[in-house]
């Protein structure tokens, strides 16, 4: 915290939340990662292999303790360190790692993640009974089916923990497979009672999963990206739809994609 810029950059956050007469932010959607991983990450947006072959310079791009040091200078009082595997076998890892970085840091919310793959369950549950307190799951990166018979026990746990889940499961940026309403919709039709975080409001599928929202208690969006310059060049939110975010008011949570953003 000692360049110009990010003193600035506080004081422009601290003073938006001030005058909401807040006494500082959650931010749900935050990510932290083993270093290798967040490096393999930060290349694969920098090299304009992310949506669209959009520029996407990290604007975060910082050594961990910065990072760290920066949410707290914006107030950010708790924040979800999410991670998440793109290939089979790497949950567990990325699991201890996260429970590491949660006992070194005590306002990151301790995270954990899955794949479909068999003892998907089993590590769940045994993340759960470390102290795991959301869960992050990210379809398009991921790329397997939620309805896989292998995840009924994870979800299953999940609702039953009533322990949140932020889910990836919009077709923004670029769609996946198994991204789009309606396989989510699937798996909440067999576990209702499952708290899960639409993320980035479901762009730009905003209007099917606002429904879903409306049709299950348990359903919340986090505001990830929304409403920003960048996104709305990709999927606007459309206006028609603010009286019904509006109304959901109650269900949507801050998200940022800190540090992975192009962006302040
Ligand atoms: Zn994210």
């Amino acid at each position: 915290m000692s360049e110009a810029g990010d003193v600035a950059e506080a004081a422009a956050v601290t003073a938006f939340w001030r005058d909401l007469g807040l006494p500082g932010l959650i931010d749900i959607h935050a990510h932290f990662m083993p270093p290798n991983v967040l490096a393999k990450v930060w290349a694969f947006f920098e090299d304009g292999r992310g949506p669209a072959g959009l520029p996407w310079p990290i604007h975060y791009r910082r050594p961990e303790p910065e990072r760290v040091a920066l949410l707290r200078a914006f107030g950010v009082r708790r924040f979800g360190a999410l991670l998440y595997p793109h290939k089979p076998g790497m949950a567990t890892w990325l699991n201890s790692w996260a429970a590491g970085f949660a006992a070194r840091t005590p306002d990151a919310l301790h995270t954990a993640t899955f794949f479909a793959e068999p003892g998907a369950g089993d590590y769940v549950a045994e993340a759960i009974g470390a102290g795991a307190r959301l869960v992050k799951a990210h379809l398009q990166v991921g790329g397997y089916d939620p309805r896989d018979d292998l995840l009924d026990p994870v979800w299953g746990l999940l609702a039953e923990a009533r322990v949140p889940v932020v889910v990836h499961c919009g077709s923004g940026p670029t769609p996946g497979r198994y991204t789009g309403p309606g396989p989510m919709a699937e798996v909440l039709a067999r576990h209702p009672r499952l708290t899960a975080i639409i993320a980035h409001l479901g762009a730009p599928e905003y209007a099917e999963f606002l429904d879903l929202a409306g049709r299950y208690a348990g359903v919340h969006l986090d505001t990830t990206m929304a409403f920003t310059d960048f996104l709305n060049h990709l999927a606007p939110f459309p206006a028609a739809l603010l009286p019904q975010l509006a109304a959901a008011a109650d269900r949507i949570l801050l998200g940022s994609d800190f540090p992975n953003i192009p962006y302040p």
